[in-house]
């Protein structure tokens, strides 16, 4: 085994059965009967297909997700789950004796993804209230000089989404490539605007995003990227050949086309967030401001106590390892009656 792999444990949030799970930031919501219904017949459709091996480029899938972005097909990738992606575009950009910088506390798996792509990770870390400044990430782009630097905005797991004169002030670097990860841009409150309005005008900027939050489709596994046509040329270098199934694919297609109907649910999350949030508050705790479908929260003397408290009232959170703080997914008006009834019990 490589050196840097040992004694290591692989990553894992508990997949526990226990009656209220908001630990994964999943979408609480079954997909809708008419979304269920037309996967249905698009992988019925497609299993006497199975013999042949699914379309390589998945031209379709990227042409649907294109529309969704309003962007041209040439503009987007698509792989199984954005962490698929961001391993593609490591593996192409980066690697052994390469250098990728973030800003931590952000995404667990971009370390890791450094780690299986043998990049060096720079954690440049971000200020007491973990808020990111133009001025922190350009001190840090200058001094470190990375490959590629890792936004994630809205930002797991503090919630907060970035503002876009940071974006583009690292993008004014000309320095390497910029990943902003926005895995929860559709939960954003008003007025925060995607990174995608910047690609036009900047070649190095790479938008990643993902049907497992909003779309309410993580068990499917599809994740894409917006960018310059020349990148995703790039990635092809590196994906495995037919690597997205073609009941993936079909299945993906299937539900795009009931897009308005998939994002139904977001307005109603972003609701129970909005309330977990202010409950929080006013009942004394330290809480993130949210534009993702999740709440950073604390300050606990313990927070692997408090975690195991919860859990016993059948609440699952997720301790995200930062001293003091727990993050809770925002789901359905009866999770967030549960989860603030638990939350009551352990003051
Ligand atoms: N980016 C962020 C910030 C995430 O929180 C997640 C999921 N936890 C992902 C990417 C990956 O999601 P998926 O692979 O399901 O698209």
């Amino acid at each position: 085994m490589r050196e840097e792999l040992k004694g290591r444990t692989a990553y894992g949030a508990p997949q526990l059965d226990v009656p209220v799970r908001l630990n994964t930031n999943e979408n609480s919501y079954p997909l809708p009967e008419v979304v269920a219904q037309a996967v249905e017949k698009a992988l019925s459709d497609e299993i006497r297909g199975l013999n042949r091996y699914p379309d390589r480029d998945a031209v379709g899938l990227r042409t649907d997700l294109a529309a969704y972005l309003g962007l041209r097909a040439e503009q987007v990738w698509a792989a199984n789950g954005s962490n698929e992606i961001q391993q593609q575009l490591l593996q192409a950009f980066a690697g052994a004796g390469r250098a990728a910088l973030g800003f931590g506390p952000a995404y667990s798996m971009h370390p890791l993804l450094c780690l299986g792509t043998a990049t060096s990770f720079i954690d440049a870390g971000r200020g007491e209230d973990f808020g990111l400044t133009a001025g922190h990430a350009v001190d840090a782009v200058r001094r470190h000089r990375p490959d590629v630097t890792l936004l994630c905005s809205p930002n797991n797991p503090t919630g907060t989404a970035l503002s876009l004169d940071i974006v583009e002030a690292v993008l004014a670097q000309k320095q390497g490539l910029v990943v902003v990860d926005e895995a929860y841009a559709e939960f954003r409150r008003e007025g925060t605007p995607s990174a995608l309005s910047l690609l036009e005008t900047h070649d190095r900027l790479i938008v990643t995003r993902t049907m497992s939050k909003a779309f309410a489709f993580a068990g499917a596994r599809v994740g894409y990227l917006a960018a310059h046509p020349s990148i995703i040329e790039a990635v092809q270098l590196v994906r495995l050949p037919y690597h997205l199934s073609a009941l993936t694919q079909a299945a993906a297609r299937a539900a795009l086309a009931h897009a308005d109907v998939l994002l139904g649910t977001v307005e109603a999350i972003k609701q129970q967030r909005d309330l977990i949030v202010s409950s929080l508050r006013e009942m004394g705790w330290q809480v993130a401001d949210s534009d993702a479908n999740f709440v950073l929260f604390g300050r606990f003397p313990d927070q692997k106590t408090a975690w195991r408290r919860l859990l016993d009232q059948g609440v699952l959170v997720r301790d995200v390892g930062l001293d003091g703080w727990l993050r809770v997914t925002a789901g359905t008006p009866a999770e967030t009656a549960a989860f603030l009834k638990a939350m009551k019990e352990i003051r």
